[in-house]
This record gives C-alpha cells, sequence and structure tokens, in this order.
C-alpha cells in the first residue's frame, strides 16, 4: 500500500485510522453479518449509529439542546436554496461576498426574494475579509448570511459579523470540526462534509429550533423543509446512511485526539509551518491578507505560470498531490485539513525549499 499526501480541496484526505476501521468493518459490522452498506436504515444497529453520531457531534461542539443535527443530502449547493426556502418570511435578506460560494449562495437567494450584498471583497480577488462591523442591515432583513472560510481564495472570518440583531446564516463547508465555535452565535451552521469531515453525499445543519417551522415559501418541496428532516430525525426517507457512519467514526477521532480545542491547536500549529515559509521565501508568496489567513486552505503563487505549473508537476511526482489552484484563480493551494498529519505539511515544506533553491 502507498498513500500520497493529498492536498486536495475536497473531497480531501480522511483519518487512516477512520479508513482502516470502516475496512475492518466492511465485511461484517460488528457480527451483524452485512456492511453497514446493505443495512436498512431503519434497523436497530444503523439507528445506533446515527444516533451515536449525533450525540458525538453535540459533544464536540457543545451543541445547546434547542438546536436540530440534521444530516441530509443535496450537498453545500442544495442548501444555497434551503435557507431562502425556509428563511424568508420577509423575502429580504443580505450576504456577505467573500468568494465564489458566497456569490453563488446570494444568486440562488436572488430567486426567492431580495438578496441583499451587504459587503464584499471582489474588488481586491477576494483576498481578504471586508469590515462587517457595521453593515446597512435592516430591520426586514430575516438573515445574514456568510460563508465562514473560503475554501478557494483562503480566507477566514475571525470575528463574526455584527448582524444587528439578525439570524446568522453560515456556509462552514471548510473549516467544519477545525477548531471551536460558539453554537449560540448561530442561527443556523451548515456544510457539506466533504471537505474537513468525511465522505461526500452529507450535509450536516444545525439549526436554531425556532427557525424550523411550518411557515416556509410556497412551493418548498418536502424533502428542502427543515421540518420534514426534524420531525423525523433525518430518517424522513433514507439518508446517506454510509456517510453518515463515515463521519461518526471521524467524530470518535476527534474526540480521542481531545476534542476541537486541541484540533485547533494543532491546525494553527500545521499552518503556522506553511505560512513561516511562504513569508520568507523569495519563491512563492501567500495571496491573502494576513491577518485572514485560512487555517484550512492555503493558496500561494510564484507569480509566474510556467513555474507554477512546474512546480504542481513536481510535487505531483513525489507524492504531493492536488496542489493546483482553483481553475478559476491559478497558482497552488493546499489545503491542510484536520486529517492532515504535521509530517505531510512539514515535507511539503522541504519540497518547496528545495524547488526554491534548484530554481531560484
Ligand atoms: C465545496 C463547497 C461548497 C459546495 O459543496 P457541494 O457539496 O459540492 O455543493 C459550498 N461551500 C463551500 C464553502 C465549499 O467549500
Amino acid at each position: 500500500m502507498s498513500r500520497v499526501y493529498n492536498f486536495s480541496a475536497g473531497p480531501a484526505v480522511l483519518p487512516e485510522e477512520v479508513l482502516q476501521e470502516a475496512a475492518d468493518e466492511m465485511m461484517d459490522y460488528r457480527g451483524s453479518g452485512m456492511s453497514v452498506m446493505e443495512m436498512s436504515h431503519r434497523s436497530k444497529v444503523y439507528d445506533n449509529i446515527i444516533k451515536e453520531a449525533e450525540a458525538d457531534l453535540r459533544e464536540l461542539m457543545n451543541i445547546p439542546d434547542n438546536y436540530k443535527v440534521l444530516f441530509l443530502q443535496g450537498g453545500a449547493s442544495q442548501f444555497f436554496a434551503e435557507v431562502p426556502m425556509n428563511l424568508m418570511k420577509n423575502k429580504k435578506a443580505g450576504y456577505i461576498i467573500t468568494g465564489q460560494w458566497a456569490k453563488k449562495a446570494y444568486q440562488e437567494a436572488k430567486i426567492y426574494g431580495e438578496a441583499v450584498e451587504l459587503a464584499s471583497s471582489a474588488d481586491e480577488t477576494f483576498s481578504y475579509i471586508p469590515d462587517c462591523s457595521d453593515l446597512p442591515i435592516t430591520d426586514d432583513m430575516d438573515y445574514v448570511y456568510i460563508c465562514e472560510n473560503n475554501t478557494i481564495y483562503g480566507t477566514k472570518f475571525k470575528t463574526l459579523p455584527n448582524t444587528k440583531g439578525k439570524t446568522l446564516v453560515a456556509d462552514v463547508s471548510s473549516c467544519f470540526l477545525s477548531e471551536p465555535v460558539d453554537v449560540t452565535k448561530y442561527g443556523v451552521i451548515y456544510g457539506g462534509v466533504q471537505k474537513n469531515v468525511g465522505p461526500a453525499g452529507v450535509v450536516i445543519a444545525i439549526i436554531r429550533e425556532n427557525l424550523i417551522t411550518d411557515d416556509v415559501l410556497p412551493g418548498t418541496p418536502t424533502m428542502l423543509k427543515w421540518k420534514t428532516q426534524a420531525d423525523n430525525d433525518s430518517l424522513y426517507n433514507t439518508p446517506p446512511c454510509y456517510g453518515i457512519y463515515i463521519c461518526g467514526k471521524v467524530f470518535k477521532w476527534i474526540k480521542k485526539m481531545g476534542g476541537l480545542s486541541v484540533m485547533k491547536q494543532k491546525n494553527e500549529e500545521k499552518a503556522k509551518i506553511l505560512y513561516d515559509y511562504l513569508d520568507e521565501s523569495k519563491l512563492f508568496h501567500g495571496t491573502v491578507r494576513k491577518e485572514d489567513r485560512s487555517l484550512m486552505n492555503v493558496p500561494f503563487v510564484t507569480g509566474n505560470e510556467e513555474l507554477d505549473a512546474k512546480f504542481v508537476k513536481e510535487a505531483t511526482a513525489a507524492g504531493f498531490v492536488n496542489l493546483k489552484g482553483h481553475r478559476t484563480v491559478g497558482g497552488m493551494r493546499a489545503s491542510i485539513y484536520n486529517a492532515m498529519p504535521k509530517e505531510g505539511v512539514e515535507k511539503l515544506v522541504a519540497f518547496m525549499k528545495k524547488f526554491e533553491e534548484e530554481n531560484a
């Protein structure tokens, strides 16, 4: 067996221990005589898996009792529509545009009502987080929306926006479980799990109970109504059973590591190794304003497209894969999620140093 260092933005690296455990249980899950892939989502065995996953997530994130945890399908992109469908009572909401994913959510919301751009960092290619201390939020807005960590551009909100009392909705796809969060500051926290938590196909949404009602926009499909999912404990129809099972294992892995504050400390250590080098390198440099840097997604460039391509090619050959930047921005991006070991980042930096010497 030979595994690479996988710096993909998503689907992304998972903890080896989790993969090994899943492999061990593949043919016969704990004496059930079948794989988790083959069992009824209504069985006692599966009920334990999903209930335990929820309990572990609640413990990790310290989720208060007045929040529901939903395991959904459709990716984060489908949730872009679910937000206005379920929350736009006044048909008006504010969006902070810090990158492509926020922009897509904003454009989707426009289908359902008035989506207002409250702030944007498009003027400098989304390389920073705009000042959100005094936004033009009006009383009739149903919610304020952010993408908390910008997977493509590598920025992260270090302080949450002042929503002036409005419900905060956050897409946390690429920073889920990377550090402790105060759930009570949000109305809705959601993300696709394929970045930092599990295999593609699951969306986790943590929603304050008073936001889950029958009062949704006319025409909202049954499946996309949060009330349907909440009333049925995410088992209205067949959920993404196997994906949820793997997420559950990742939750246990994080608990074993010491929880979210330890995760944060490890993530800071890893990111520092890479950012410190980018700051001193004469060849490579980061593309993001320092105070807004993400711990998870680290974009960088040489300033020369040919050299970028050469680097990506040589890195791939050396076992550092998926370092090519997003197709819309070019350059490189190293995604260093929870499951990327520190050693992977150290070796990447050593490789970059060598490349810098050879190409000086
Ligand atoms: C990847 C990503 C998405 C899109 O996720 P899908 O599950 O492919 O729809 C949305 N938001 C963020 C922040 C992402 O990183």
